[in-house]
């Protein structure tokens, strides 16, 4: 948001969500300024607006709903938490402001990730480079005796910084994650570690252990209508965007949970799990992109009728590969009707 990247439908901005987290009124502010084009939802759960056309009242429409608290950390507040959990999200919270209280971690590069991971493996799939999972933390996937805390995790990033020389992320670093822990006091106890990401990621109804409701909903191609958006944001209960390109609206009862898919279901928000377009996502293409060599979006609605019960595919207009979810996928890449 603070520096916009220059794209053919013209300015590009990029809102990071720590956690996913984003209130109600937060979600129709973006929406309200997306006009009439989609959010679009990113492989590290923030989102994107095209075509901004008045910047500066766009940062202070989101200055106003805490969606930019820091011009000094906003590249670097890159975190991404299991959604389901909400001690996990709390924490999240808690990360983003200690990174925030730290000046020298401003000078993080802007790929650098944390994850906090509730057990279940989701967000490790996301191979991030400081990472709490099952009790202590990961450094590029790898396992070490470090306790699991947000210190633990800041002190890592502070350590990769006192290191690198132009490198972006703990892997580009020759032994870097035993390094960093050397430096830190601890060790690296295992192999890297990444797990495959959730396929189809989870969509539909999760009984909570306190008797509510979590609704998951799948974003088709990771482009939420600014309208349906609205819808969303109407629901008025805590939202999660997800890595996967979906979200959850959390806290319902079992009355309000029936209606919203009744509404949202029919504006296209998928709730099967078994829906193919779960496992389609595709870059902008020609739709804003100058480098477009074809028309991604048609292009992945159509393949998702094709394509094979386990598959996932990823659909770019260009080598260039944007946007490419974790894990194990197909790439296809689309040059004028063509594709390969
Ligand atoms: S993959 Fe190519 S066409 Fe698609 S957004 Fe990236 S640069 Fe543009």
């Amino acid at each position: 948001m603070l520096r916009p990247h220059s794209a053919a439908d013209g300015a590009l901005v990029r809102v990071r969500l720590p956690g996913g987290r984003i209130s109600p009124a937060a979600l129709q502010e973006l929406a309200e300024l997306a006009g009439e084009n989609a959010l679009e939802l990113t492989s590290r759960g923030n989102v994107q607006l095209r075509g901004v056309v008045d910047l500066d009242a766009a940062r202070e429409r989101l200055m106003a709903t805490g969606l930019l608290p820091s011009d000094s950390h906003e590249r670097v507040r890159n975190i991404v938490a299991s959604p389901l959990s909400s001690d996990v999200r709390d924490t999240a919270a808690r990360l983003d402001e200690a990174l925030q209280a730290r000046p020298e971690l401003a000078e993080l590069p802007g790929r650098f990730l944390f994850a906090l991971d509730d057990g279940t493996g989701d967000v490790a799939a996301l191979a991030a480079d400081a990472e709490i999972r099952d009790g202590v933390v990961h450094l590029d996937g790898h396992p070490t005796d470090l306790p699991a805390t947000a210190p633990h995790l800041l002190d890592a990033a502070q350590a990769f910084l006192d290191v690198r020389a132009d490198e972006w992320r703990i892997r580009d670093l020759p032994d870097g994650a035993r390094r960093i822990a050397r430096a830190l006091g601890g060790r690296v106890t295992g192999p890297r570690d990444v797990p495959e990401p959730p396929n189809p990621p989870p969509v539909g109804w999760f009984d909570q252990a306190d008797g509510t409701v979590v609704l998951g909903a799948g974003v088709p191609l990771g482009r939420l209508d600014p309208r349906t958006a609205q819808f969303v944001a109407a629901v008025d209960h805590p939202i999660t965007i997800t890595p996967w390109r979906t979200l959850y609206l959390h806290g319902l009862d079992e009355g309000a949970a029936e209606t919203v898919v009744r509404v949202l279901a029919p504006r296209g928000l998928i709730f099967d799990a078994n829906s193919p377009l779960l496992r389609v996502s595709a870059c902008v293409g020609d739709h804003g992109c100058a480098r477009a060599q074809g028309d991604a979006l048609a292009h992945a609605a159509e393949l998702a009728g094709t394509i094979g019960d386990d598959e996932r595919v990823h659909v770019v207009a260009c080598a260039r590969g944007c946007g490419a979810p974790s894990g194990e996928h197909r790439r296809v890449v689309v040059r004028d009707g063509a594709d390969d």
